[in-house]
């Protein structure tokens, strides 16, 4: 039985566990410890359970507690080379990881505790972001997000998972008329920003198999998006495809889902 809660989602913070009943993760740690705590208390989990962290990149709404939940509960932290050379002079994690840290390579499986994970790069503007696809004692998983534009490799991961948790940022349309400057909705749109909704579709679309069971849309934007729109998107994309039986969901920003049980 493989269980999955997403603890935060959105750039006011990401965070989000995996676990069973031996082992357990949680990608990122945007949020705080004791708020990490209270919202897997919900579900007799605890952040002094989790046995490691696995890092997306170093930008803040990512890693904004991880040094400090590092500290606190001393558990492996999975970064790739790169980032971790970005982590050792960034304000929030500086000195404050050392000892901890398992160096990863991007395409290279690593495996822990007979968790199996194999970070892969992606385009977004930070010094070496990426994805990742988990075999959680045979139930697959890719997570991506904070990525400009869908690649192979994306698509490549995303066509032999069971369970998906991908970005779904921003509707175009919304993001063009909506308040953000023009230099920032460039950032957004441009090829080393957000997925839009069409792109998740498209995504989607080009990644569908049998063996696809969930879909859960992340980093939906508070401003150029709503978790209406991205789902209805992400819905008919699947629909078209004969993914009608997916399960589908649009991950609230600011507090926890609920807990999703794989059987
Ligand atoms: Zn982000
Ligand atoms: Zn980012």
């Amino acid at each position: 039985m493989t269980k999955f809660i997403s603890l935060s989602s959105g750039s006011n913070g990401n965070c989000y566990y995996i676990g069973n009943e031996q082992v357990s993760l949680l990608i990122d740690v945007g949020i705080g410890g004791r708020t990490i705590n209270r919202r897997l208390a919900g579900h007799d989990l605890s952040a002094a359970q989790v046995d490691m962290v696995l890092v997306t990149h170093e930008h803040m709404d990512h890693i904004r507690f991880l040094g400090g939940f590092t500290q606190k509960y001393k558990k492996a932290v999975f970064v790739t080379g790169e980032l971790h050379k970005v982590l050792d002079r960034h304000f929030a994690t500086a000195g404050r990881l050392d000892g901890y840290v398992r160096e990863t390579t991007p395409g290279v499986q690593t495996e822990c505790m007979g968790v199996k994970f194999t970070p892969f790069s992606v385009p977004h503007d930070a010094r070496d972001t990426v994805g990742y696809y988990i075999d959680f004692f045979g139930e697959t998983f890719t997570f991506v997000t904070d990525v400009g534009k869908v690649t192979d490799d994306v698509v490549k991961y995303c066509s032999i998972s069971n369970r998906l948790i991908v970005e779904s940022n921003y509707d175009p349309g919304m993001l063009v008329t909506g308040p953000y400057t023009p230099e920032l909705k460039k950032r957004i749109a441009e090829e080393h920003g957000h997925l839009s909704n069409e792109q998740t579709a498209d995504l989607l679309r080009r990644s569908w198999h049998s063996g696809l069971k969930s879909v859960f849309l992340c980093h939906l934007s508070a401003n150029n998006n709503t978790p209406a729109i991205a789902f209805d998107s992400a819905r008919a994309a699947l629909n078209s495809v004969g993914g009608e039986e997916v399960t589908l969901c649009a991950l609230p920003r600011r507090e926890a889902s609920p807990l999703f049980i794989f059987d």
